[in-house]
């Protein structure tokens, strides 16, 4: 029995848990990786007192000082949460349980995906949601890109200078991007573009070997050798395992009060999960912070604040 389970190891779980750990708290940090989204940054420059550097990069010093005050990682993916008397218990997707006295929930968003023949096949065998982390390992190789905005534009530019070839697939004529990315990306000689077009099916063997894809005026299908496949259609929230116990709104998102509890007593949330604005690493790590302090003050009926003049 922990004091405290984060679920989420992005930058609000992985601040919150500074901030447990530092409260003396005992705290497990459930996640199916380290760093979440914060891995996807090729280059962040907006996170104070941390200069230009990659997003695993700062990734790892959040977990350094995370492991700093105690906390404990478990990795999997959690698939269940109840209520059991006056603590919470959860389950994993391995069916083995962990139990605390409160929740601080931090899993943020998960890549979207297609929902298309194959992909679940082959996802990890050539599809990816990852270009930054993949990338690199399409060296002389085809890939393709799927999505219109900024990410997938940024990614296909990106894989370029791995791959030997890389396909663009965008479901319409106009891409969701800055004009700057918008023509880079259109005067690379490497990247194909192939638009009003849609993927229907991803096949292969042990790995992707091809994409059909369907043009959405035309119903033709194209069957395009790849050796990748990249999602790039951005992040869904996905809170089906809180909302029996926790309120949501109309986006899927956790619902907290100023001081990050939700309306379960017990139950904290913070970061891209919640119905917080500016989904940003700053924004998710204060929050995470706000969420530990008053998981402490929930767990120990402690008035004392860290408002210094108070
Ligand atoms: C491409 C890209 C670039 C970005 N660039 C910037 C930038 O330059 N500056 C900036 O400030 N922000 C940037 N952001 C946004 C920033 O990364 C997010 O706002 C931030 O990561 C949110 O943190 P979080 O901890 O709330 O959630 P996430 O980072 O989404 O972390 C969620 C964690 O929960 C885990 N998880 C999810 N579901 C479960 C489950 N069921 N069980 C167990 N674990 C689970 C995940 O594995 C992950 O570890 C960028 C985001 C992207 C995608």
């Amino acid at each position: 029995m922990k004091d405290v389970i984060i679920i989420g190891a992005g930058p609000a779980g992985l601040a919150a848990a500074i901030y447990t750990g530092r409260k003396r708290l005992s705290t497990s940090i459930i996640s199916i990786d380290i760093g979440g989204q914060g891995n996807l940054t090729s280059h962040i420059e907006n996170y104070p007192g941390a200069l230009p550097q990659t997003g695993p990069e700062l990734i790892e010093k959040f977990q350094t000082q995370a492991q700093k005050f105690g906390a404990e990682f478990v990795f999997g993916k959690a698939i269940k949460i109840e209520k059991t008397d006056n603590n919470f218990q959860v389950t994993m997707g391995d069916k083995s349980t962990h139990e605390a006295k409160s929740l601080i929930l931090t899993f943020g968003k998960v890549p979207r995906q297609l929902g298309i023949p194959g992909e679940d096949e082959f996802f990890g065998k050539g599809v990816s949601t990852c270009a930054t982390c993949d990338g690199p390992l399409y060296k002389d190789k085809i890939v393709a890109v799927v999505g219109g905005g900024n990410s997938a534009l940024e990614a296909a530019n990106d894989l370029s200078h791995f791959a030997s070839k890389v396909y663009l697939i965008h479901r319409r004529q106009e891409f969701r991007a800055d004009e700057l990315t918008i023509e880079k990306t259109k005067n690379n000689p490497q990247v194909e573009l192939v638009l009003d077009s849609v993927p229907i099916e991803i096949n292969g063997d042990k790995f992707v070997n091809t994409v059909v894809t369907e043009n959405k005026i035309t119903k033709e299908t194209r069957e395009i050798k790849i050796d990748g496949l990249f999602l790039e259609i951005g992040s869904v929230v996905d809170t089906s395992i809180i909302k029996d116990l926790a309120d949501i709104n109309e986006h899927s998102e956790i619902i907290i009060n100023e001081r990050c509890e939700t309306s379960c007593p017990g139950i904290f949330a913070a970061g891209d999960v919640t119905n917080t604005p500016f989904k940003q690493a700053i924004v998710a790590a204060g929050e995470g912070a706000k969420a530990a302090l008053q998981t402490y003050t929930y767990l120990t009926g402690s008035k004392a604040t860290l408002d210094w003049k108070k």
